[in-house]
């Protein structure tokens, strides 16, 4: 579905930006995986490097705009272009507590990840894309954009804020036949809730009964979606958000 693509994932190096990774490039695409775990960065390229894939690595954190745009000018180096992205990085922290009791820095951390992490993303791709006359660009925001999850509250502005972006500079960009969406994540088994889960065993049954399917999803099925929104085939799709959810209750 991805044939002859460059796409630049962010939050490759576990979750759903791994299973993405595995999955875009199995589909025709090259991939330039980005986070900021090295050695696992460069673990998953080789793998699937070996298997006919191609990919590539750019460490760095998405909150420092740098680091971003040397991801981007990485992916042009290597694959000779930025056709698409799935801007998939974000941080919830495990601490599961109200506002009050929460450490000042989770604020500032989830805002720099997720917002400013966001931002950087379109920042740096956007110009490429312009420029190529085309693109696809995929967000990630959570379930906790939608409903009362009882995700902490920092996390669920940021998801706010990552929709309202997404629609925004998609309405900016349709003229030049670049289409932003957002993928709204429901919940999936990653670390990011085996962390929540080890800091609060009691949320285990919690999340999985908050779907009606009653059951987390496997990464790989968000990442589905994030390879249709990526792909040609999502071309009458631009800032909406494709919800993959189990079902919410
Ligand atoms: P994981 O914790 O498994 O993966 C998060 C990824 O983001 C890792 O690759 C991590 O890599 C990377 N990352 C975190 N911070 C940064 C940073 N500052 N700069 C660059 N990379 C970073 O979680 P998921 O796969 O579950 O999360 C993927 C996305 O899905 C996130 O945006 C999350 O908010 C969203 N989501 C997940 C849900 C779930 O239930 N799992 C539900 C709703 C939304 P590294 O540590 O190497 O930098």
């Amino acid at each position: 579905m991805l044939a002859g693509k460059a796409v630049m994932i962010t939050g490759a190096s576990s979750g759903i930006g791994e299973a993405a990774a595995r999955l875009f490039a199995a589909e025709g695409a090259a991939v330039l995986l980005m986070a900021r775990r090295e050695d696992t960065l460069k673990q998953l390229a080789q793998e699937i490097n070996d298997s006919g894939g191609r990919a590539a690595v750019s460490v760095g954190d998405v909150a420092n705009a740098e680091d971003v745009r040397r991801a981007v000018d990485a992916t042009r180096e290597h694959f000779g272009a930025l056709d698409a992205a799935f801007n998939n990085a974000g941080y919830a922290g495990s601490q599961m507590l109200p506002l009050h009791e929460l450490d000042q820095d989770v604020f500032e951390r989830t805002m720099d990840v997720n917002v400013r992490g966001t931002w950087n993303c379109l920042r740096s791709q956007i110009p490429v894309m312009l420029e190529a006359g085309k693109g696809a660009i995929v967000n990630t925001a959570s379930t906790a954009a939608m409903v009362a999850t009882g995700a902490p509250v920092p996390y669920v502005a940021a998801k706010h804020a990552v929709l309202g972006m997404t629609r925004a500079a998609a309405a900016e960009y349709a003229a030049h036949d670049i289409r932003i969406n957002t993928l709204v994540v429901g919940t999936t088994r990653t670390e990011m809730i085996s962390h929540a889960v080890e800091a609060h065993p009691e949320l285990e049954q919690a999340f999985v009964a908050r779907q009606m399917q009653k059951r987390m999803a496997d990464p790989v099925e968000i990442a589905q979606a994030a390879l249709w929104l990526c792909s040609d085939r999502a071309s009458f799709s631009t800032g909406t958000a494709l919800a993959v959810d189990g079902g919410l209750t």
